[in-house]
């Protein structure tokens, strides 16, 4: 951590497999949370368990969900996942700013505007990710047709005021480069990524083709970014996944940019920050009236 410290890094993520398997998480958060803001993605299957230990830690919580009931369960594999993991949404989503997280596949193409009412109904927000030309993920990759069908619906629901996290321009970019051939300019060196061993991933988790030989605390990063050769992924565009396109989209000309990813960002983390200082204030004197009786 002190090694991305050095680096300039402001927001750490965990992600798993699933975090909330280790004993040792809450220890690792408040130390992350010392230093960074901080998130967690989870599936949820813990969440309801472990949320006392945990959510304090936490600038926000991603529960992942990849659709509604059976659809969820059996994408997961596991029967009661999507009951489990809403359970737990229920019970975080007073603590610690919670985001339903949503990977459109082949297979949950058509829940799209269920999870959006689901978000809506419980109050949470929604990322949406797209499984699309993943090396690993291409048979669940949905298909072409009906994913731009997806995408223009998402988008024209967060026009209307949905809670989804992604901009209008990242649902654009997505439409623009995959259907009409005019790509983004990607810029994976704003986000570093760490493998579970510990070692740096280059250029980005999807294209993992530099790990490096030791783990990132033994690693210059400000060196290693500088001497990367990162120009052949300006115009890659194989995947869309939000952690490296909407910073890549972000502009400080761009007004509704800033209202949402800086100024409306920094009024919910005041609030809250404001929230939980009441909440530790300890409690005043006792009222005259108590004490007399
Ligand atoms: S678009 Fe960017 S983040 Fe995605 S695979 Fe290509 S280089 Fe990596």
């Amino acid at each position: 951590m002190e090694a991305l410290v050095r680096a300039g890094v402001s927001f750490l993520g965990f992600e798993g497999g699933e975090p909330l398997l280790r004993r040792d998480l809450p220890a690792i958060l408040e130390e992350a949370h010392a230093r960074f803001h901080t998130s967690l993605v989870t599936n949820g299957w813990l969440l309801e368990h472990r949320l006392t230990e945990i959510a304090r830690h936490l600038d926000v919580l991603f529960v992942s969900l990849d659709g509604i009931g059976e659809t969820h369960d059996r994408l997961r594999g596991i029967p009661r996942s999507f009951e489990r993991a809403v359970a737990g949404i229920k019970a975080s989503r007073h603590d610690v700013p919670t985001v339903i997280s949503y990977t459109v596949t082949r297979e949950n193409l058509d829940h799209a505007e269920r999870v959006v009412e689901l978000a809506d109904s419980l109050d949470v927000g929604l990322t949406v990710q797209v499984a699309y030309d993943y090396r690993n993920a291409e048979p669940m990759s949905p298909d072409r047709a009906g994913l731009l069908q997806t995408i223009e619906r998402l988008r024209d629901l967060k026009r209307s005021g949905a809670p989804i996290m992604e901009s209008v321009e990242y649902f654009d970019a997505i439409v623009d480069s995959w259907y009409r051939g005019r790509p983004w300019r990607c810029k994976p060196w704003l986000t570093i990524n760490i493998d579970p061993t510990g070692r740096i991933v280059l250029p980005c988790y999807v294209l993992p083709e530099y790990h490096g030989g030791v783990p990132a605390w033994e690693v210059d990063i400000r060196r290693l970014w500088n001497s990367f050769d990162w120009a052949p992924y300006a115009t890659c565009n194989r995947c869309a996944l939000a952690c490296y396109l909407e910073p890549s989209l972000f502009r400080w000309t761009n007004f509704a940019h800033v209202r949402e990813r800086v100024v409306a960002a920094t009024w919910r983390y005041a609030r809250r920050a404001a929230r939980d200082a009441m909440r530790r204030r300890p409690a005043g004197p006792i009222p005259i009236e108590s004490r007399d009786a």
